[in-house]
């Protein structure tokens, strides 16, 4: 499973914009790491340089002192199979002379590729495969001349979902669908202002968040400071994921700060499937706080099993099955003396199409363990996603194709468990109606005319369609 981007905005007359970004980026490296890309504005003209890799890959000392100005957004990108490509690294400058605007994106527009066809149909041009720059001349196709009602007029057509960063020569502008399905907020820093997909990458500079920039909220940052206008919204689709396992644990998203929210999910696993066993252990990075709250809560120790090599980066970056097999692997090294003889109970934020749990239980029995108890913090996945999140068709998601004891046998764990919505939503300890919890319940938070749309449903189902290949997510 993969999520999609990392966005990063400042204005700071007092800043190295460039810099700030560079290290707001750094912070959001786990959102995207196939391409990294800044845009400074100086109030006479906008710069850029984008790069395949990660933002340390990408820019070199040099490259960031020539990037002057004092407003900068940033982007890190993970894309759709099949689109890794220099051309579709953001951010991307749209629009010429007093018009040019610089724009990034994390989300999925889901009608983008008939909006693609309409702005072609009006003479506009197109020199990447992405959605965002359907927004971008979508915004820039608006005949009203103030860029916040532009801006409103492409958010009352896009469908989907979209956290975007956006500058001209001389302001930024932050604005998030009103679904809210991928997090942003707004920071300061000495008099300046910041956006970003998460606070921790405001905490690493320096910075105080502020709020969340709210769902279907324009916000536009000038000389006089911020201001704030908003679209009408309708249901909330918060992605339920960044709580389980997209944001970083250090990161706060609607006031609620991750690590110990995952410390409950682990504490709701212990509760709903309790199992007798002699060590806990959460599978690293992403589910180390939820093995501690299972530990906590069960009695049972604590203690790593397995050591990631955080070099390698997440195994579902991979873009084929062959590499990710290979991933795993690479990934973790266990601790025989640990595990030997020992009744695991081994947490793990979620299972997909469960070709990875099956290699970690290996790894674990290899090393001596005699007993493996999967726990899972996300329910069964049995829907796709319609919001960028490149998870699997449905044909390839195993909890749509199999039940959980069949599950159980197929990752040839002893026992599986997985916390159940009521059981998430308690953990999270939040509203259930803000969140889309769709690739559980197929409930989908979309517009119902696109429910209908027989063409998006199947190109979403198989992967094949225009709005999968044609105009990639960000
Ligand atoms: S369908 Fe699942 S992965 Fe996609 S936005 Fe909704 S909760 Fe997140």
């Amino acid at each position: 499973m993969h999520e999609s981007c990392g966005v990063f905005g400042v204005y700071s007359p007092n800043e190295d914009v460039a810099r700030l970004t560079f290290f707001g980026l750094f912070a959001l490296q786990h959102r995207g790491q196939e391409s990294a890309g800044i845009a400074t504005a100086d109030g006479r003209r906008i710069q850029i340089r984008t790069g395949m890799g990660r933002v340390s890959n990408v820019f070199s000392e040099d490259q960031l002192r020539h990037l002057t100005g004092y407003i900068a957004i940033g982007h890190n990108r993970y894309s759709t199979a099949g689109s890794s490509r220099a051309a579709n690294a953001q951010p991307i400058i749209v629009g010429n002379g007093n018009n040019a605007i610089a724009i990034a994106h994390n989300g999925n527009i889901i009608n983008a590729e008939y909006l693609y066809k309409e702005l072609v149909e009006q003479g506009y041009t197109f020199s990447t495969g992405t959605d965002t720059e359907v927004i971008a001349n979508l915004i820039l196709a608006c005949p009203e001349t103030n860029l916040v009602d532009k801006i409103k007029y492409a958010m009352r057509r896009l469908q989907g979902a979209y956290s975007v960063v956006l500058i001209t020569s001389r302001n930024l502008f932050a604005f998030r669908d009103s679904f809210g399905v991928r997090p942003l907020c707004l920071g300061s820093l000495d008099g300046g202002w910041l956006v970003a997909s998460e606070t921790c990458a405001l905490d690493h500079i320096g910075a105080e968040a502020i709020r969340e920039v709210e769902p279907g909220e324009i916000i536009a940052i000038d000389e006089n400071g911020v201001t704030s206008s908003s679209v009408e919204g309708g249901r909330r689709g918060l992605c339920i994921f960044e709580y389980i396992y997209f944001a970083r644990p250090d990161s706060v998203i609607n006031g609620r700060l991750l690590y110990p929210l995952r410390q409950a999910m682990g504490a709701g696993l212990a509760q709903e499937h309790g199992v007798d066993a002699d060590l806990v252990m959460g599978v690293p990075d992403s589910a180390t706080a939820a093995g501690m709250g299972y530990a906590q809560e069960s009695g049972i120790p604590i203690a790593e099993g397995l050591i990631k090599n955080r070099y390698v980066g997440r195994t579902f970056i991979e873009p084929d099955q062959r590499i990710r097999d290979l991933g795993v692997k690479l990934k973790f090294n266990p601790l025989p003396q640990m595990l030997d003889g020992k009744r695991l109970v081994v947490v793990d934020d979620s299972i997909v199409r469960g070709t990875t749990t099956p290699s970690v239980v290996k790894i674990l029995r290899k090393a001596g363990a005699k007993e493996v108890h999967m726990r899972i913090c996300a329910p069964p996945i049995r829907y796709p996603c319609f919001f960028g999140v490149d998870m699997a068709t449905r044909r390839e998601l195993i909890a749509a194709q199999k039940s959980i004891p069949e599950i159980c046998d197929f990752i040839d764990a002893d026992t599986l468990g997985y916390l159940s919505i009521e059981g998430l939503i308690k953990a999270v300890d939040l509203p259930k109606n803000i969140f889309c919890l769709a690739c559980f319940t197929g409930d989908y938070p979309i517009p119902v005319q696109l429910e209908m749309d027989k063409l998006a449903l199947e190109a979403i189902a198989t992967r094949q369609g225009p709005f999968c290949e044609g105009i990639d997510g960000a």
